[in-house]
């Protein structure tokens, strides 16, 4: 009778055997010309893909603050209302991880600013560039925001103006036309807060209170029936509130200024008087994971996503004491977003389904 230890010695030295046969062929240049066939088929757009069922949906595309985490990148929400694109913040590193789930970049009709707030907005000239060279963009891209964004958009076109130019001499006209490079900035007035009304979508900003930095706004998106709401930076506050009555998705800014009190207390230990202080000044235009929860419970909201995240949590236990207290408030409904998570509502139903983008 075969004994066991000589079975599990025998598939070992098979699997070896198998392991060092796929490591070989890897070396094999037809090998790797086909490995790379087949992942560049998986990541880049497919054109002929099937249309997805109606639904609106939103991707997590940064979720963290300023406070660096390697794995985040910075305030972004890339939204889909049918075949219809919008990103909402655009922060550093956003529109790569865009680029990392092949987005249909052609798609994306405009760029909604919430604030003018650096880590929402540094990601513009990649955002421009990824909708320009190869996607036959009808017109330059619309981006909205508070007054200023014309500044904004005219600095980006400043700085980028040289790229544009060495771009279409190299690739002509057809890949990257002058004549739609560039940003149409749509300053937001406050006495007409609807941007888009348009069929079955409408698009809303509204104040949110973030001071001194004002205005800044929320968005509302209103697609068929399903509703979903992007706080960008705000206090706890009554717009919020009103605004998100009865969504079914809020996306919501999140501060533990709990774990930012133990890192003022980490800076001055450290002599790092000014990094200490502009923690504290941090915590006076911000909203805690639990006020969030308080705020989708006042305003009925069905899911809460929590997104710019102050600090994002890089293991379970800054998790845990960035949501102390949240159960209490919420005990159920809510998601501590990644880059990647996504939530879908389908037309025509009540669901609300969740996963994530790789
Ligand atoms: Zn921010
Ligand atoms: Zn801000």
């Amino acid at each position: 009778m075969i004994s066991t230890k000589r079975v599990l010695l025998q598939a070992s030295v098979v699997l070896a055997l198998v392991a060092l046969a796929g490591f070989g062929a890897m070396r094999l240049e037809f090998v790797q010309d086909w490995a790379l066939l087949r992942v560049f088929s998986t990541t880049t757009p497919d054109a002929d893909a099937p249309a997805e069922a109606d639904a609106l949906s939103a991707s997590v595309c940064g979720s963290r603050s300023p406070i660096p985490d390697p794995a985040r990148a910075e305030a972004c929400v890339l939204v889909q209302a049918g075949e219809r694109l919008f990103v909402v913040d655009v922060g550093d590193g956003s529109v790569a991880r865009l680029r990392q789930w092949a987005t249909p970049f052609n798609k994306i009709e405009a760029v909604m600013l919430t604030h003018l707030h650096s880590d929402h907005i540094s990601d513009l000239a990649d955002m421009h560039l990824a909708t320009w060279v190869l996607q036959d963009r009808p017109a330059k891209l619309p981006v909205y925001g508070p007054v200023g964004v014309e500044q904004v958009t005219a600095g980006f076109e400043m700085a980028y103006g040289i790229d544009y130019g060495l771009r279409n001499a190299h690739h002509g006209d057809s890949l990257a036309p002058l004549s739609v490079a560039g940003f149409d900035p749509r300053p937001i007035d406050n006495d007409a807060l609807t941007i888009i009304d348009e069929g079955d979508l409408k698009v809303s900003a509204f104040l949110v209170d973030h001071p001194p930095i004002v205005p800044a706004y929320g968005y509302r998106f209103d697609y068929k029936g399903r509703s979903l709401v992007i706080s960008g930076d705000t206090n706890k506050s009554q717009a919020m509130i009103d605004n998100s009555r009865g969504v079914d998705v809020l996306f919501h800014e999140a501060q533990s200024n709990e774990i930012l009190n133990i890192m003022i207390d980490a800076s001055r230990a450290n002599s790092a008087d000014k990094l200490a202080q502009l923690f504290e000044d941090i915590q006076t235009y911000h909203t805690t994971p639990i006020e969030a929860a308080e705020v989708a419970n006042e305003a009925g909201v069905k899911h809460l996503v929590f997104y710019h995240l102050a600090p994002s949590p890089r293991n379970s236990i800054i998790a845990n004491r960035l949501l102390r207290g949240v159960k209490e408030v919420r005990p159920d409904n809510w998601t501590l977003s990644v880059d990647g998570t996504r939530v879908t509502l389908p037309v025509g139903s009540d669901k609300i389904l969740l996963d994530e983008v790789d």
